[in-house]
């Protein structure tokens, strides 16, 4: 076999050099073409093997560097033996993950492929992680602020401690599979849009484990976990703030196999506050002021999350003015950030006699000639049209 065999890099359509990401392109665009459920050209199916045969190759660091050293004699000569698709099974083969994600998307996730996913179940006797879970918590704008301790109460699935996530009462009491000795797949005539297939698919005696479990263990019934209920102290730190993730090691999902828990996250939400409004560090406040105090100025007690501080609002402070109070934000861990009190001049909406009078004193004085000036201009400019 090895004689006529096509170099690899030819087999792909890219230069010797090329990279990673190219290569990948390169494989998907063939693969596509040349799958034997789309394909129905005589060599089709050989062609996609010596596809998939040339990817593997080269998109393995150290393979490719063997081969671009020694060419075929440095590679695994045991691939692309074996017939239909069995042949792939027999290397730990690079392209499953990726040939899943084309023809999951071209077949509607359906037919076809399940042989090549249940590729990675095979070996699922091995302990692997379990899965992390994600949550959202909602918390107060406060707390948000200063850090808090929440406790929740939360269900995990931990690894069982009588049969270590073997699910089976001892070890003695797991045998291989005598439908498919172990392999995990069977072979199976397959009928698809285009026609029957030969393909692999999981065994159905062990579902792909390869392993049947003759006596259960006792404690969690041969799921391998148990569930507990625990209490967390979750420490949200002083300063979070929306869509940040706090991360709690071993409390996602369980293990498989004796593997560890998945890790839980938990996306922090802060409801927000009808006084105060937040961009990063910095916190924003709008204080109502009367027009004469934006005028001739004068001291005032504004929020912020640290309790109430005077501010001096000086004569001629101009509607939507804003002061800095520094130091007076959310401190994090990217800093401290300061409050910003905008002013709100509020004009009365109604006087009193006696207002009125003062007001009317005041616009006789000298602002309410400059005024009159205007206004008189404002009227000869009319007259004359
Ligand atoms: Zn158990
Ligand atoms: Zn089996």
């Amino acid at each position: 076999m090895a004689e006529n065999k096509r170099d690899y890099y030819e087999v792909l359509g890219v230069e010797k050099g090329a990279s990673a990401d190219r290569i990948k392109k390169a494989y998907r665009k063939m693969a596509m073409k040349y799958h034997p459920d789309v394909n129905k050209e005589p060599g089709a199916e050989d062609k996609f093997k010596e596809i998939n045969e040339a990817y593997e190759v080269l998109s393995d660091e150290q393979k490719r560097a063997n081969y671009d050293r020694f060419g075929f004699a440095g590679v695994d000569p045991s691939f692309g033996g074996g017939s239909g698709f069995g042949g792939f099974s027999q290397s730990g083969f690079g392209g499953f993950e990726d040939l899943g994600d084309i023809f999951g998307s071209f077949f509607g996730g359906g037919s076809g492929f399940g042989g090549f996913s249940q590729q990675s179940r095979r070996q699922s006797r091995r302990p692997r992680q379990g899965a992390d879970h994600y949550m959202e918590m909602r918390i107060n704008f406060m707390d948000a602020v200063f850090g808090k301790t929440e406790t929740i109460t939360l269900d995990v699935d931990e690894t069982c401690r009588h049969c270590h996530g073997t699910g089976a009462e001892s070890p003695d009491d797991v045998e291989v599979c005598a439908k498919c000795h172990g392999t995990g797949t069977i072979m199976e005539q397959v009928q698809t849009p285009f026609g029957t297939i030969q393909q692999q698919v999981v065994c159905d005696e062990c579902r792909g484990e390869g392993e049947k479990i003759k006596v259960k263990c006792h404690e969690c019934h041969g799921s391998g976990y148990e569930h507990r209920k625990v209490k967390l102290d979750i420490k949200i730190p002083e300063g979070i703030s929306t869509g940040q993730q706090i991360r709690i090691p071993g409390k996602g999902g369980a293990g498989e196999h004796g593997g560890p828990n998945g890790d839980l996250y938990i996306e922090i939400i802060v409801k927000p506050d009808p006084l105060f409004q937040r961009q990063g560090n910095d916190i924003h406040v709008t204080v109502p002021i009367s027009a004469v105090d934006a005028t001739i100025g004068t001291t005032i007690e504004v929020p912020t999350v640290h309790g109430k501080v005077e501010l001096k609002v000086p004569e001629g402070t101009q509607p939507g003015q804003r002061f800095r109070l520094k130091g007076k934000g959310v401190k994090s861990k990217k800093g401290q950030g300061d409050e910003f009190v905008e002013v709100k001049v509020e004009i009365p909406k109604k006087v009193s006699k006696k207002e009125r009078e003062l007001y009317e004193q005041i616009r006789s004085g000298k602002h309410a000639s400059v005024f009159d000036k205007l206004k008189d201009a404002f009227d000869g400019e009319k007259d004359n049209k």
